[in-house]
């Protein structure tokens, strides 16, 4: 393969998580790997729900709420969907007015829930359709023992504001329309806590999806999949600075230890589930495997090395 050359988009889908860099742990002298993914949106492995573009997404968030609440407890989540109403769908099928649509709902939510933090994602179409259907799913993220308490509920009055405060931003971007559908839910348990972010931050449509849509509304399907949506961030943090009163002390988080490159290796998934059963594999970080026991045996080196052979120049 001649120097400089890129892959195209097949090529890097094909080699998705079959080689994959092999690490040395600095203090703890463990062997790590990483396995190397394509995060193709067409790629079944990445793109599906629960592949490694959603897992990447929902691990950066899960980080970014423990560095500034603490800890994942005691947290609740105020659950916001702003759709488009179906006259203008139409107009919003272009990068710079989905950007200005989040920016715009950002806006909205910097002003009404000063302090936290708040993620929100572009979803073009609804869980079972290949209609462009573009509607922002947000998560305001609030401490539940905070002094005086936190009221979840909204009155309709509260509701009201948000709903023509979102109506009003369309408007002042000049599309005719005079009404919105916004709806309010709230999560208290940690668990449906935990799975409004799953949720927030799920491929959409995913690769399944995608497939369909591609049969089915083929002109949706190269919008999505167009040099003007590439690299296109669905999944945005507001920039806020969170209030203290949402801290607490929390548990330190496991830091990753320090790592040295040693080379990449070509990657079996199946011979290495049957080398390692399931208690003795972990997977430390998405992408990143250690082997609870310590590590490879020399044998298992060699056979590495020697796989990696044919790659050497
Ligand atoms: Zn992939």
């Amino acid at each position: 393969m001649p120097k400089g050359y890129k892959k195209t988009r097949e090529e890097k889908r094909s080699c998705c998580g079959r080689f994959a860099n092999l690490m040395n742990g600095l203090s703890s002298g463990r062997d790590y790997f990483n396995v190397l993914y394509c995060h193709d949106t067409l790629c079944p492995i990445c793109g599906k729900k629960g592949g490694q573009n959603h897992k990447k997404r929902k691990r950066k968030i899960l980080d970014q709420i423990i560095s500034e609440y603490g800890s994942l407890d005691g947290l609740a989540s105020r659950r916001f969907v702003f759709t488009v109403p179906s006259e203008v769908r139409e107009l919003l099928q272009d990068r710079e007015a989905l950007n200005v649509l989040l920016h715009d709902v950002h806006e909205l939510l910097k002003k009404e829930f000063p302090g936290r933090q708040v993620y929100s994602a572009l979803h073009p179409v609804g869980d079972k359709s290949s209609d462009f259907h573009p509607h922002v799913d947000v998560c305001v993220i609030e401490r539940l023992n905070v002094q005086g308490g936190v009221r979840m509920r909204l009155g309709h009055d509260r509701l009201d504001i948000i709903k023509n405060g979102f109506v009003a931003s369309l408007q002042r971007r000049g599309y005719e329309i005079d009404n919105a559908v916004v709806w309010y839910g709230f999560n208290l348990k940690k668990a449906q806590f935990l799975h409004s972010l799953k949720y927030v931050s799920r491929p959409c449509p995913d690769y399944e999806q995608r497939k369909i849509i591609e049969t089915e509304n083929p002109a949706l399907f190269h919008f999505l999949e167009s040099d003007e949506m590439r690299g296109f961030k669905f999944v945005r943090k507001l920039r806020v600075k969170v209030d203290q009163s949402q801290y607490i002390e929390g548990k330190k988080t496991v830091k990753l230890e320090k790592m040295k490159f040693i080379e990449r290796v070509p990657f079996n998934w199946s011979k290495f589930t049957d080398q390692y059963r399931l208690h003795e594999r972990c997977e430390v970080f998405p992408g990143f495997w250690t082997v609870r026991n310590g590590g490879f045996t020399d044998d298992d080196k060699i056979e590495l090395q020697l796989n990696s052979e044919g790659r050497k120049k």
